[in-house]
Formats: C-alpha cells, sequence, structure tokens
C-alpha cells in the first residue's frame, strides 16, 4: 500500500527555481549581481559566535530587533510588522491564514509563479485574470473576478515576470471596491528599483486599511537572496494571523544579523540600485533596437513576451553560456534579470543572434 498523498497536490508542481550551471552567467532568479558587503559578512561571523545569542542557541523568534528597523525604514508601527523565511514563506502564510478549500485566491496572470502554488497547498482555488495586451495587471478585470469565495488577492507590482507597475489612482479605486473582508495583498518585492512616478505607496495603504498587507524583500535589491528574509506591513490581526501560521524559528540568527547590517547600509546599497536602473534602460534599448518587444520594466529583469518560443531562446541563450527564466506556455515568455555591464552584454549577444 502506498501512502495517501492529498489529491489537492496530484496536479501541483514542485516550485521551479532558476537553474544554476557551472561556468555559466546566471540571469534567472532576479538577484543582485553585486558581492556580499563587507558590513553583512561582519555581521554574520559576529552572529555566529555571540555569547548569548550564537547559533547554538535558538534565534529571536519574533526577530524583536528587525523589526524595530523595520518599523523605523518603513515608518510602520512595529505591531504592523512581522518577518519570515522570504516573503514567499510570507505569501504561504497569508494563503493559510485567509483561504481554504473551496474559497478562491486572485491573482493577475502571469505573475509570481509561487501564487498558484502556495494557493493550491491549502486547497484553494487559484483565480488567474489575464494582463493586458500591454502586460500590465487588469485591476478593473480583477475587480470584476471577485466573487463571494474570494478571500485573497494578490497585487504584484512591479510585477514578476512583465516588470510593470500599477497606478497609484488605479490601485486606490481598485482597493475601494474590494469588500472590507478580502485581503488585498501589495506584493512590492522589487520596489527599490521602480522609478514610476506613479507608482502606490503601498505602506501608506497597508497602514491605513485593515484589509491590505503589503510585502518587502530583502532577497532582491539588499542582496540576502540566499539568507531568506522578507517581511509584510499590516494591520496588527492580519500580523497576529501570520505568526499563528509561521513555521516557528523560520527567521534563523544569521538571516537576522545580516538583515539589520544590509538595512543599516542602504547608503552603499542605493548606487548599485541606481546602476541596476541604468542597465535596465541599457538593455531595454538595446533590446527594441533589435526588433524584441520588451514592456517597460520598473524591476530588475526585463520580459520578452516570446509565447511558443520561448523554451527555444531560453535554450539558444543557454548554448551562449547565459541561462534565462523561460516560461513556456500560452501566456509564456523569457524573464531576463539585470546583470552586471559584463553579463548584460553577453546576453545581449545572445539576443542578437537568435534566429527570427
Ligand atoms: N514576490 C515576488 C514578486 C517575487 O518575485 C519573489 C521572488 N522571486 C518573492 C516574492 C519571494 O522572494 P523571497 O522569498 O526571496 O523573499
Amino acid at each position: 500500500m502506498t501512502v495517501r498523498i492529498r489529491s489537492a497536490l496530484d496536479t501541483l508542481p514542485a516550485y521551479a527555481p532558476g537553474r544554476s550551471v557551472p561556468g555559466a552567467i546566471k540571469l534567472a532568479s532576479n538577484e543582485l549581481a553585486f558581492p556580499t558587503l563587507p558590513a553583512v559578512a561582519q555581521a554574520i561571523a559576529d552572529a555566529a559566535v555571540h555569547e548569548s545569542s550564537g547559533i547554538n542557541r535558538y534565534p529571536d523568534n519574533g526577530a524583536a530587533r528587525l523589526v524595530t528597523a523595520l518599523a523605523a525604514l518603513t515608518g510602520a508601527p512595529e505591531s504592523h510588522i512581522v518577518t519570515g523565511c522570504g516573503s514567499v514563506a510570507l505569501c504561504q502564510q497569508l494563503v493559510q491564514a485567509t483561504a481554504e478549500a473551496g474559497d478562491e485566491v486572485l491573482f493577475g496572470w502571469r505573475s509570481f509563479e509561487a501564487y498558484p502554488i502556495v494557493t493550491q497547498i491549502t486547497g484553494a482555488t487559484a483565480v488567474r485574470v489575464p494582463v493586458t495586451a500591454g502586460h500590465e495587471l487588469d485591476l478593473a478585470a480583477m475587480a470584476d473576478a471577485i466573487t463571494p469565495a474570494t478571500r485573497l488577492i494578490f497585487i504584484c507590482t512591479p510585477n514578476n515576470p512583465t516588470g510593470t507597475t500599477v497606478r497609484a489612482a488605479d490601485l486606490i479605486a481598485f482597493l475601494d471596491r474590494v469588500p472590507e473582508h478580502v485581503l488585498v495583498t501589495i506584493d512590492e518585492a522589487y520596489t527599490e528599483f521602480d522609478d514610476a512616478d506613479d507608482s502606490p505607496d503601498g505602506l501608506a495603504e497597508a497602514t491605513s486599511r485593515p484589509n491590505v498587507v503589503t510585502l518587502r524583500t530583502l532577497s532582491k535589491a539588499y542582496g540576502l537572496a540566499g539568507l531568506r528574509v522578507g517581511y509584510a506591513v499590516a494591520d496588527p490581526a492580519v500580523v497576529t494571523a501570520l505568526r499563528k501560521v509561521a513555521i516557528p524559528f523560520a527567521l534563523n540568527s544569521l538571516a537576522q544579523a545580516a538583515a539589520l547590517a544590509a538595512l543599516g547600509a542602504r547608503a552603499e546599497l542605493a548606487p548599485r540600485w541606481q546602476q541596476v536602473v541604468a542597465e535596465r534602460t541599457r538593455v531595454h534599448a538595446a533590446l527594441r533596437e533589435l526588433g524584441y518587444e520588451v514592456p517597460v520594466s520598473r524591476a530588475n529583469f526585463v520580459w520578452l513576451p516570446l509565447r511558443e518560443r520561448s523554451a527555444e531562446f531560453a535554450a539558444h541563450s543557454e548554448q551562449h553560456k547565459v541561462i534565462v527564466r523561460a516560461f513556456a506556455d500560452a501566456s509564456g515568455g523569457v524573464r531576463v534579470s539585470i546583470g552586471a555591464p559584463h553579463e548584460n552584454d553577453a546576453f545581449l549577444a545572445a539576443a542578437a543572434a537568435f534566429p527570427r
């Protein structure tokens, strides 16, 4: 007899991360292509051997010092902040806290690959609302798709993988249409790269509306993808629920120490973010010059909506020793992270050589 696994998992794919190939340039996971800051490396080393909180001890479950620093950064009260093992864990916790079998979780499509997975894990139903022809989230259609079964909505801005943002006025009009019992998550994983002047203020919405939560991560702009640090800003009632469904001690001591150091190093990080934005602008222009369709991106990646040719493009790029992320289906395309200038050059050379 075989072990009985929940049938909800039968059609569920495991999350497929961007691949690393030895000797190849990895532009597949939207990481920051800069070395670890010395202050961050030092903080990790110090934390490992700290007298009372070294790694022989369990970490601070509430990450109190980090929460204090995040309150200072965001301007949100500490009671509105909760950390998680990457913001993807918080995505899963949000679904667990709000939805069960028969309930609906709504998001644009394409958007972050983990949304349907964390939804299906709980047995809830994923409702995907297609993006517009311009690859933007269709907030009007999303509002129309709300049903009595809707419990949670993900708004990803800038949107992974299309790079587009929603406008502040459109988001406010959308939020005004959402029933108060439905939780709206504004996923701002790439906010530090967003230079649009009409982007929403997710933190202001999360601190003023009890049914809005804003998610942030230190994996992208702060360069801590390997340490798994994310946080949510939300009403205290939502924060309490997120803590209940959290895995105990999910944020380890070294990650907490590194996150504190990284938050303290914003002055050193900001020029890196500016370089990413400048390189993104360059890559975008070069791809347009080559004749590719590329939506304007406000994140640290660009999107090539190559549809049925996506897998072929990724394989071609890999032959040129550049690993990109292909989403090979009807709404598919290729997402390319912005790397160091020489890495972007290698990608552009591959794109130029792709037979079209
Ligand atoms: N949200 C979005 C939109 C993302 O693209 C990602 C990472 N790909 C995450 C959340 C999760 O990031 P992490 O778990 O590393 O914080």
